[in-house]
């Protein structure tokens, strides 16, 4: 009988009750391998309240005890780490090693909530006015959700829960419905580490459960990280609703290469940054702008035999550099670009289509794909690719090539490559972008700092862990405080000042 992947609410494993179910794939051999529950509002509902009721004794536990939970959560994702990997493997279908980084960086951020006590101090001013103290602190919101993607399946929930968690809110976790077992483990290796029932829930689903996330007037915020679309929909939707909304949407990340640049260690970065996990990161780079009809010439007579070189495979494979795309209708989605990218008039140099592992036919797997002379006005280079597609468009100055991330519709990342301090300094303070990378191929900021893109790349004005995380999740309370000596004040009626 094929598994079936529960809701994970109040602490255990909920079936669905809708009889609706999504098949789960493992995109290597094409094969179902679980059907997933898909919620109703009903069930949705039920989720809030037992999290309703978790969140009023999660919020008078002190700190410092939420924050002994995640520091027993980390350790406890670190001994499952092979686990968790191979699972993640299975039904996204990026290679293990890449697995362990998606985990790796959800627990940076885990490593974050860790210091929680610190980040909830508020602010105290003493003698604000005669007598008079001002106080500030951050309090939770109470019930909050967060609504995930397919393509990190463990960093993005445990960028969002974990901070959630710690700041004393109760959480509900819509994950992708395409990869959703890893998030149910994290739920159940949070109850290990002594969270109580409620505190932390999954609940799976499609848009049905989204709306109605975004209807429930019990939850506070909402969290998303998805496709621009879908995106503004939620933070329109949400907000209409008078909820707190971050949105995280797609990207198209460029990757400027000066002249001076060191072009093998370019060519290493831009192979990894657009060809790994199939090109199916927020953060990859899938177009390269080389500055100069010769830095053009030299970076395709470098990148050439190493595109050669990569061949994706079975994720649970060892060898495998990169895996198959997560589903049949996504590798469909970047074929088809492929072929816009052809009949735009781009000159396709290497064509990934119809590429077959031997023993996996049924894997969906796109070879590496190379475009040159791309130009911005193509379809295919405005919108998100989201696959093993690496496009160059060719500049003739600095100036033009840092246009095309500035004007791009999204702005979500963006590398430049050089050896001029003075060139990237300019281009980091100017270019219209959230994320820059100074010879660092895919800037996915450390989890003290903050990630968030710009333009369509993101919606609301919070990014995404880092005190913004802290920030997004509590709401701060100004105190004014007097202790009268006695007297009475004689302006009792007008505006109080402090003088
Ligand atoms: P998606 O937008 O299809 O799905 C994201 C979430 O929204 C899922 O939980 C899904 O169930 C839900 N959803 C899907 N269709 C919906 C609808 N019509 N109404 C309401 N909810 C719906 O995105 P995906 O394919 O899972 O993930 C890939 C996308 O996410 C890419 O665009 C990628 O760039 C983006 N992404 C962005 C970031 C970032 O931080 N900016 C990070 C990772 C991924």
């Amino acid at each position: 009988m094929t598994r079936q992947i529960h809701h994970f609410v109040n602490g255990k494993a909920a079936p669905g009750t809708s009889g609706r179910t999504g098949e789960v794939f493992n995109p290597s051999t094409g094969e179902v391998q679980a059907l997933v529950a898909l919620a109703t509002g009903a069930e949705l509902g039920a989720a809030v309240e037992t999290a309703k009721t978790a969140q009023a004794a999660w919020a008078a536990v002190n700190p410092q005890r939420r924050a002994r939970v995640m520091f027993k959560f980390k350790q406890l994702v670190e001994d499952n780490m092979d686990e968790l990997a191979r699972l993640l493997a299975s039904e996204h279908g990026k290679v293990v090693a890449d697995a362990k980084g998606d985990i790796q960086r959800g627990l940076e951020v885990v490593e974050f909530a860790c210091g929680i006590p610190h980040a909830l101090k508020g602010e105290y001013t003493e003698g604000a006015g005669p007598g008079i103290d001002v106080y500030s602190m951050r309090q939770p919101l109470g019930v909050v959700a967060g609504i995930t993607p397919f393509n990190f399946p463990a960093m993005i929930p445990m960028w969002m829960f974990s901070v959630a968690i710690a700041c004393g809110n109760a959480f509900i976790l819509k994950p992708s419905e395409k990869d959703p077992s890893v998030p149910v483990r994290l739920a159940e290796l949070m109850m290990e580490a002594g969270l109580p029932a409620g505190v932390l829930n999954v609940v799976h689903g499609d848009k049905e459960a989204v709306d109605a996330i975004l209807h429930h007037p019990d939850i506070k915020a909402v969290s998303f990280v998805g496709s621009s679309d879908i995106a503004q929909y939620v933070y329109v939707t949400g907000a209409q609703n008078g909820k707190r909304v971050q949105a995280m949407g797609g990207a198209k990340n460029h990757g400027i290469i000066l002249p001076d640049a060191d072009m093998d260690q370019v060519v290493k970065d831009l192979v990894g940054s657009a060809y790994g996990s199939a090109g199916e990161r927020c953060m990859a780079l899938p177009v390269a702008v080389p500055v100069g009809e010769e830095t053009a010439e030299k970076l395709i007579a470098k990148l050439l035999p190493e595109i050669e070189r990569l061949a994706p495979g079975n994720s649970l494979d060892p060898d495998a550099i990169y895996g198959p795309v997560v589903s049949a209708a996504h590798r469909e989605k970047v074929e088809g670009y492929i072929q816009m990218g052809v009949d735009e008039g781009a000159e396709l140099v290497v064509d990934g289509r119809g590429f077959s592992l031997q023993g996996h036919e049924n894997g969906f797997f796109i070879g590496p794909s190379l475009f040159d002379h791309v130009t911005p006005d193509m379809r295919s280079y405005q919108e998100e690719i989201f696959g093993p597609v690496l496009q160059i468009v060719r500049a003739n100055d600095l100036e033009e090539a840092a246009r095309l991330p500035s004007e791009h519709p999204y702005g979500n990342g963006v590398a430049i490559f050089t050896r001029s301090g003075l060139a990237a300094r300019e281009f980091a303070s100017k270019v219209n972008v959230g994320m820059v990378g100074i010879n660092v191929p895919i800037p996915v900021p450390v989890a003290y700092h903050t990630f968030g893109g710009w333009k369509r790349s993101a919606f609301g004005d919070t990014n995404q862990h880092g005190m913004e995380g802290v920030k997004f999740f509590t709401k701060i309370k100004t105190v004014t405080q007097r202790w009268p000596s006695g007297e009475v004040a004689d302006q009792a009626f007008v505006i109080p000042t402090m003088g």
